[in-house]
């Protein structure tokens, strides 16, 4: 399983921590299915916000600035339990993969090189749309991020691979000259390195469907032969605050760890897993008080003596597996474990039930509830 990670550049935000909190329980329910479960997520640690910011920090180096981000991000989802990847790969420690597989697509010619710039040419891959749905002429009309140099690349949608920098700017060795490497072929090199040429689950933000995995499906397809490299793409809805994009410009971002100091970092996994992984989730003040009950009584509920820490398979548990079964459905799953809640304090003394409650809660990562800790490593059973 593989998850495009942040670009520690700049501060993440509560729309993060309900990325990676999804991607966790996702990952933990596969596990609880007896699934082996290796989990990859990368560290864009060199791109254009990256260079930005360490320019208007008078030169500051890089990878001070990643590293000082990066440790704050870990620290907040430690907090939120969510399990340490299996690996977690920087962009920068994999020149020679990104190098490599760049080679790869210029030899077979889905790649061209034009003064120190290599491009992918997105009509030479006939499947190049095909992740959303659209036909070629279609993805032209849309935003693209990737449109730089459009006087170099020989089609509208080509994206570059590698490119010559600004003097100054960081760059490493290559056959094309000194350069730095583009955006989605770090997540093809990284992926291929870590998990091997096809990769069961994909993960990441829905806005990341196009360009950027559009692209990785291309540039591994095409430099390995092999398809599909992805299995299931899974895409996390937006979170926004109030209707409106959560963004530093506007003002209006809400940090996890600000409500770490007011609610328990549980609390906060409930309210990012009543919504489901791939809508858009709208967060508003006073969202979590309005938890505060329903929290308590699924808190109450699986600390009881009765509750643990033997698992019984009963009613509940097969209800909750239904639900997430059912497309990974989390909101479902808490209604489930709501609904049982709520019977065993009206008809108390239903001690399986109790602990058939708690063995869903700790599934879905809730430390109260005795899931296990971020810093177990790699779970793989
Ligand atoms: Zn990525």
């Amino acid at each position: 399983m593989y998850v495009c990670g942040v670009t520690p550049y700049d501060v993440t935000h509560l729309g993060h921590a309900f990325s990676y909190v999804q991607f966790d329980a996702l990952r933990r329910y596969l596990l609880s299915q007896g699934y082996a479960v290796k989990y990859v997520q990368n560290v864009t640690d060199i791109d254009d916000d990256m260079i930005m910011v360490s320019k208007r920090q008078g030169g500051r180096p890089i990878p001070e600035i990643r590293d000082e981000n990066d440790a704050i991000f870990r620290n907040d989802l430690d907090r939120l339990n969510v399990l340490r990847p299996s690996a977690y790969p920087f962009a920068t420690g994999h020149i020679p993969e990104i190098i490599e597989t760049t080679a790869k697509l210029i030899e077979c010619g889905h790649a061209y090189v034009v003064d120190g710039d290599v491009f992918f040419e997105a009509e030479s891959f006939a499947r190049y749309g095909r992740l959303n749905g659209v036909s070629l002429a279609e993805l032209g009309k849309l935003e693209n991020p990737e449109s730089k140099r459009a006087h170099k690349k020989r089609g509208p949608l080509d994206f570059l691979l590698w490119q010559q920098v600004d003097p100054g700017d960081p760059s490493w060795e290559s056959p094309w000259g000194p350069g730095r490497p583009g955006w989605s072929i770090e997540c093809t090199a990284m992926s291929v390195r870590h998990l091997g040429q096809q990769i069961d689950i994909h993960g990441g933000g829905h806005d990341l469907i196009y360009p950027h995995h559009e692209n990785e499906i291309a540039q591994a397809e095409c430099a390995y032969g092999v398809e599909p490299f992805c299995g299931w793409w899974l895409h996390n809805g937006m979170l926004q605050l109030d209707g409106v994009k959560m963004s530093k410009s506007l003002g209006n971002l809400v940090l996890a760890r600000n409500l770490m100091a007011t609610y328990e970092p549980d609390h906060l996994r409930l309210y990012l897993l009543s919504n489901h992984l791939r809508s858009d989730a709208n967060y508003h003040e006073g969202d979590l008080d309005a938890l505060v009950g329903r929290y308590a009584r699924l808190k109450n509920v699986s600390t009881r003596e009765d509750a643990g820490p033997g698992v019984a398979d009963g009613p509940v548990l097969r209800a909750f597996r239904d639900a997430m079964d059912a497309d990974f459905d989390a909101p479902r799953a808490l209604d489930v474990l709501d609904e049982a809640a709520h019977r065993l304090q009206s008809a108390p003394g239903h001690a399986t039930s109790a602990a058939e409650i708690r063995a869903a809660l700790a599934t879905l990562g809730f430390a109260f509830a005795g899931a296990r800790g971020p810093a177990t490593g790699d779970l793989t059973p």
